[in-house]
């Protein structure tokens, strides 16, 4: 990895992101900050830049804004002629209470899903040809997984669908996302079999975790030299904002498998999901 490589992280003005960005940037690699306020970028590559970390820049990106994506996409061509690493890192929750309200589910399921689908779909052509392959990297969580002992999805038909990656697919994916979203609206979502714990975001976080198995599935069919491998992680229950601060995890700790995935030299990882740098089940 050297300069040449092109990072971009989505939500790098804070917490994880902008750790992510800070080791990714350690490591030598071109970073590439993004943020949804403009100036709250500028703000942070400054801090970067006075750890003297000099290869970093800034642009703004709001991953549910189709007109930002495009503008960030025509940005990141000209300027860098495309990206070698996605970290996508965006992404909220409003678990404090017991708050499963339908305006909030639709927010997280729409950020941390669609809105992390919509940038992998849009760099994706951007992804330089390379013999390290171009490496996707979302962060994810635990409360995501399919087979969680506390956090599980109880609908069996769909967990073994969501399982195999043989019946797995894109539709399956937003079909079980509208599902519990129509639920919510309805009411009737307690009755859903869904995770029972933070429950819009385990589904929002579930809903990435089974991409990340179906996209590894298809990318795995392009040709040796623009190969694009993906993986997703959990970083712990780290002290940030998303957790008003009260996770055990340092935001250093958070970040490291991330970077590490980013990083890694081993190709044929690919469509897993790691926590504290090994694979776990999802
Ligand atoms: P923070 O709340 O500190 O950071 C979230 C980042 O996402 C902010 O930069 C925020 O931007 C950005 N963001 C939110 N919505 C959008 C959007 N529409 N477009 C672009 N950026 C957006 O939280 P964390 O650092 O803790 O979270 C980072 C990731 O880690 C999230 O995906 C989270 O789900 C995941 N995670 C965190 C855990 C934890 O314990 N903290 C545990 C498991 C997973 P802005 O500053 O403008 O709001």
């Amino acid at each position: 990895w050297s300069k040449e490589t092109i990072a971009v992280i989505t939500g790098g003005n804070r917490g994880i992101g902008f750790e992510i960005a800070r080791q990714l940037a350690d490591h030598g690699v071109t970073v590439i900050l993004t943020s949804r306020d403009a100036s709250v970028g500028v703000e942070s590559i400054k801090v970067l830049q006075e750890g003297g970390l000099n290869d970093v820049a800034c642009h703004q990106l709001d991953i549910l804004d189709t007109s930002s994506i495009d503008q960030f996409c025509d940005w990141l061509k000209e300027n860098y002629g495309g990206l070698d690493i996605l970290v996508n890192n965006a992404g909220v929750n409003f678990n404090f209470g017991n708050d499963n309200s339908v305006e909030n589910a639709k927010l997280v399921i729409e950020t941390n899903y669609y809105g992390t689908k919509r940038i992998i779909q849009a760099m994706i052509p951007l992804m330089k040809a390379s013999s390290a392959g171009g490496r996707i990297v979302n962060v994810s969580s635990r409360l995501g997984r399919l087979n969680g002992r506390r956090n599980r999805l109880e609908n069996d038909e769909l967990r073994e669908k969501l399982s195999n990656v043989d019946t797995i697919s894109e539709e399956l994916i937003d079909e079980m996302a509208e599902t519990f979203l129509k639920q919510v609206e309805d009411g009737t979502w307690q009755s859903g079999g869904w995770p029972p714990t933070f429950t819009d975001y385990s589904v929002s976080k579930l809903a990435v975790n089974a991409y990340t198995r179906f996209l590894a599935k298809e990318l795995s069919q392009r040709p040796d030299g623009e190969k694009i491998f993906i993986n997703s992680y959990c970083p712990g229950w780290v002290k940030t904002a998303l957790t008003g601060y009260a996770g055990s995890v340092s935001v250093e700790a958070g970040a490291d498998s991330g970077v590490w995935l980013s990083l890694l030299p081993d190709q044929a990882i690919t469509g897993k999901f790691f926590a504290e740098r090994r694979e776990i089940n999802f």
